[in-house]
């Protein structure tokens, strides 16, 4: 795949979007193109499928900011009461939050940080957050923090038994090991491109895990996008906080 620059050039993005159907019904879409078929598939890990045609609608070929799209019944996600289709752009941003978040095997009374406060870094906070767990976010700008405060998300301060990596860059993983408490795991929600180096005696000292987090599964039948919708649905200051701007398509 030639994938540059988050996405292959030549082709219209848009893999965040909902629309309403000619039901009438609104619905978000989880873009994910897969076999079914394959080992992966067959255990609901619908992100890592093998098969050939795998990929992501609105990067690896035309969606979202189209001006109309057909997509199968099955990357539908119904929009759940209390979720407007305007704000439902998130539920795809949301899920991959909600699924690094699941990724990180969480237990009751641990504590998580999050390193970086832009959609995706926010919106994983709001997700502890609202599964009960203690949530405090790193941020670089003024108008993240008081986003985060919105969301009842505060400042870091002492270590942390998950830290969640929204930063995506080299000094960003350096925050993170620092955060992590002896024995703690690193989540990797940003998207490396290329090679980066781990702070090896930081990680190594604490015996660190790293979990690599992608898109969104299925777990026990009931899909990440499912779930993401219904959070956004039960707690619309989420909505409220992390759209800040509306732009028309063109
Ligand atoms: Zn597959």
């Amino acid at each position: 795949m030639n994938f540059a620059a988050g996405g292959v050039q030549g082709y219209t993005y848009g893999h965040e979007f909902a629309g309403t159907a000619t039901d009438g019904r609104c619905y978000a879409v989880e873009p994910t193109v897969y076999c079914g078929e394959c080992a992966q598939c067959r255990l609901g890990h619908v992100q890592r499928c093998i098969a050939q045609e795998h990929g992501t609608l609105g990067i690896f070929r035309d969606d979202g900011m189209c001006d109309a799209v057909t997509v199968p019944l099955s990357m539908l996600v119904p929009l759940p009461a209390g979720l407007h289709v305007r704000d439902a752009c998130l539920v795809e941003p949301a899920s991959v939050a909600w699924h690094g978040i699941r990724r990180a095997a969480l237990v009751p009374g641990e504590r998580v940080a999050v390193v970086g406060g832009g959609s995706i870094g926010l919106l994983a906070a709001a997700a502890a957050r609202q599964e009960g767990f203690d949530v405090d976010i790193e941020v670089r700008h003024k108008h993240q923090r008081i986003a985060a405060e919105r969301l009842e998300v505060g400042s870091p301060e002492g270590i942390y038994d998950v830290v969640i990596d929204a930063a995506g860059s080299e000094p960003g993983l350096a925050r993170c090991a620092e955060l992590a408490r002896p024995g703690g795991r690193v989540v990797l929600l940003g998207v490396y491109q290329h090679t980066v180096p781990l702070p090896g005696v930081a990680g190594l000292v604490k015996e660190l895990t790293y979990v690599h987090s992608i898109a969104y599964s299925r777990h026990d039948g009931i899909r990440d996008t499912e779930q993401a919708a219904a959070l956004l649905a039960g707690h619309p200051t989420i909505a409220e906080t992390v759209i800040t701007h509306r732009f028309p398509l063109d």
